[in-house]
């Protein structure tokens, strides 16, 4: 008999194993996607292996005392994923110690998705030439065979639209046949234009660099606005004259309309955008473009890295630092790890580029791991003037203090642009009460509420349920009420009150919720509709707007407060993004930053664009903390709707874990609730990282753990607070 090895939907460690089927009747092989039924109910499965056997039903229910069962359905003809990708998702499951169906569902676009809710991909009806011999045909039908053998792709629909009952006619006789086809993608060709100024010595050095390097990966280090964008470009240019694919990865936020122009302008149809706002037909289309081999540049954010290529020769990561390539849901995996993976397949180069580095990144760069290579100033040739300066002292004169309010007030006196960070939505993130201290909590989180003057709630940022805003306090009944902390919605507030002429865009989640409500925010502010831009740190990345002269940073010092291993370093990256926005065009720019902590290393280095430096620094108190990179990280997060479980289970595996000596062992700690789910973690510190998720592994393995309780692994975490 035939048996198949599946995998099945369900994503959960407990289940990573595969289950066998009967699939005697069937046509199919490894990397397809059944109906099987499991636990009494019907699921998708992916299939990891076919096998023939000598055994009977019988003799393999006594071998193994499971009962066979035979496949539903084979839903595919062929392999979704070819050798490079399937030994891919293997291994990504054993890096991110995911289960590896999860891998699978991550690397493929939502139609070819293994589980339930997968959507199928639009079919179309499709007529070719059919058999016309000896048969009598009269002009209007031989006009439309003529018609169909001189056509690459004629679509039922559109004959039908012509020639009407006609076309049946003619399938009926077999003169014509009717083909299902899957919809595919048409692009509209652009003109292709080219670059308008001759590259920089610079950028010149740096891309023969780039060619003559014998290492894979290369570190591309320059401030922001040094044109490293511009070196991406045309290294893609290049693979793309030699019939290659390239890949430039960005983050979801940079990839702004601005962005999108500049590629299609110098790529036309030849480039692929890949992103979250596609819809499901439309990735999917754009992935059957790459599966075929097509030479294109594909520009996208982190799931492009699972893009099919064929003959890729180039994968850039720009601001490779940033922290949305990592998954932050099953698998937790890295986009950078994946590219490098990929780019050993496909023995192709991997460029790193940032103004602000991973530290892991700049320290295998400065040891000649990788190729370190420079563009050491702005294309423009300046950077902007940063200083740091006093906040407001709150009630009376706001956050915004004086030296800022002035500048505000003379740059749009030169009707010029302003932009304004501050990484807190909403309008303040604590409700408190002045009698007895207590703050409004959510009841499924354990977190304070923050409120929302906008809406007129509060509102948890850990699980969005919403109520509305108390008149008394919850605990002692009293009115005092007051606002702790400032948000965007306070300083907009702020601003209407101190420059009640100004047009003011704020940008958060909040305001950009709805589709494509980022593009349309910045698109108002980039064509000067408005003056001051206010906004959370996706307004820190890859702006390019000419008539920002003024970049107003506040709230840093609760960024630099953070206990987080990363959290200075993060910091610091956003200092500088946000300080890149300033002076772009010909006007030179200008930065404040508002902060108590002038003496702050993350501060003076941010001030003077001295990125060497924090990183000296900074690698310092790693080292005295024995932290990423000179350590590795693991972290196990137990959870479970009952708090005792979460606890009992992470005590199991700390005293599993404990006895072996070369990893140190943190934790448990509790993390409190969110949406009604109690968390405790266990973090695992030490050298060798392959060793320390072995341990992991066989630790999950041994547990005995309760059923309502689910462990995730989380390996390199980037936070750990
Ligand atoms: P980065 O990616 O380092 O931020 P970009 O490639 O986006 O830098 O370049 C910054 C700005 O300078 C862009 O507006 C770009 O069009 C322009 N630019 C890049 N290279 C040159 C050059 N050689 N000559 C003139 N302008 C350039
Ligand atoms: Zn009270
Ligand atoms: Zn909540």
């Amino acid at each position: 008999m035939k048996l198949a090895n599946v995998w099945i939907e369900h994503r959960t460690l407990k289940l990573n194993q595969t289950f066998t089927y009967r699939a005697d009747s069937f046509l199919l092989e490894r990397g397809v996607r059944v109906r099987v039924n499991f636990n009494n109910t019907s699921c998708i499965a992916f299939v990891q292996s076919v096998i023939e056997t000598d055994e009977t039903t019988q003799e393999y229910t006594d071998r193994t005392g499971y009962a066979l069962k035979n496949l539903e359905s084979v839903l595919d003809e062929h392999s979704l994923l070819n050798d490079e990708l399937f030994d891919l998702g293997l291994q990504l499951a054993k890096d991110t110690v995911a289960p590896i169906i999860s891998c699978f569902q991550t690397m493929l676009p939502k139609m070819l998705n293994p589980r339930s809710s997968a959507r199928v991909p639009v079919r179309e009806l499709w007529i070719l030439p059919g058999d016309t011999d000896g048969c009598k045909i009269n002009p209007i039908q031989q006009e439309i065979i003529d018609r169909v053998n001189n056509q690459d792709r004629c679509s039922l629909h559109d004959l039908k639209e012509e020639y009407g009952s006609r076309i049946d006619t003619l399938v009926k006789k077999g003169l014509l046949t009717r083909v299902k086809k899957e919809v595919r993608y048409h692009v509209k060709p652009i003109a292709n234009v080219l670059r308008k100024y001759p590259l920089s010595d610079d950028q010149i050095k740096a891309l023969s660099a780039i060619r003559e390097t014998e290492k894979e990966v290369i570190c591309l280090y320059g401030p922001t606005g040094s044109g490293k964008t511009e070196i991406y470009l045309e290294l893609a240019e290049e693979a793309m004259r030699n019939h290659h694919q390239a890949l430039i990865l960005v983050p979801e936020i940079s990839l702004t309309p601005q962005m999108v122009q500049r590629v299609q302008n110098r790529f036309g149809q030849d480039v692929i955008i890949y992103h979250s706002g596609l819809n499901d037909s439309e990735r999917y289309q754009q992935y059957q473009r790459v599966k075929d081999g097509e030479n294109t540049v594909v520009v996208g954010t982190r799931s492009a890295i699972w893009l099919p290529f064929q003959n890729l020769s180039l994968i850039v990561l720009d601001e490779e630092h940033d922290n949305s390539y990592k998954q932050d849901s099953l698998p937790r995996y890295h986009c950078r790890d994946v590219a490098l993976w990929r780019a050993k397949y496909h023995h192709c180069k991997v460029v790193l580029g940032s103004a602000t580095p991973c530290f892991e990144t700049y320290a295998r760069a400065t040891k000649g791991v990788y190729e370190l290579i420079e563009l050491p100033t702005r294309v423009s040739g300046v950077l902007p003037k940063v200083r740091i300066t006093a906040p407001g002292n709150g009630y009376k004169n706001g956050t915004i203090g004086k030296d800022l309010t002035d500048a505000i007030q003379l740059r749009l006196d030169l009707h010029q642009q302003v932009v304004l960070l501050l990484n807190r939505r909403g309008y303040s993130p604590i409700m408190q009460c002045i009698s007895c201290g207590a703050t409004e909590q959510c009841t499924d989180c354990d977190r304070p509420m923050s409120v929302h003057k906008d809406e007129n709630v509060l509102k948890c940022h850990s699980c969005g349920i919403t109520r509305s805003i108390p008149t008394v306090c919850s605990v002692c009944g009293s009115t005092m009420l007051r606002n702790l902390g400032v948000g965007t919605q306070r300083i907009e507030e702020e601003l209407n009150r101190k420059f009640p002429t100004a047009r003011i865009t704020r940008m958060d989640s909040d305001t950009t919720a709805r589709k494509n409500g980022h593009r349309i925010l910045l698109d108002q502010f980039a064509k000067h509709e408005t003056d001051i831009l206010l906004g959370t740190q996706m307004i820190a990345k890859g702006l390019d707007i000419p008539a920002v002269t003024l970049v107003g940073i506040l709230g840093i010092d609760t960024a630099l407060m953070r206990t987080d291993y990363r959290s200075v370093e993060e910091a610091f990256d956003l200092l500088v993004q946000a300080a890149g926005r300033s002076g772009r065009g010909d006007v030179e720019g200008e930065v404040m930053i508002q902060s108590k902590m002038a003496d702050h290393y993350a501060l003076k280095t941010a001030i003077t664009h001295e990125y060497k430096r924090f990183f000296v620094t900074e690698m310092n108190y790693r080292k005295l903390g024995q932290n990423p990179p000179y350590q590795y990280l693991i972290a196990m997060i137990f959870t479970s709707s009952q708090q005792q479980h979460a606890c009992d289970a992470a005590e199991e595996a700390a005293i599993l874990l404990r006895k072996q000596e070369s990893c140190k062992i943190l934790g448990p700690s509790d993390l409190g609730k969110i949406a009604r789910v109690y968390r405790n973690r266990l973090l695992i510190k030490g050298r060798d990282l392959e060793e320390m998720r072995n341990y992991v592994r066989m630790t999950i393995e041994t547990m005995q753990i309760q059923s309502d309780v689910n462990i995730s692994v989380d390996v390199n975490p980037l936070s750990i607070l």
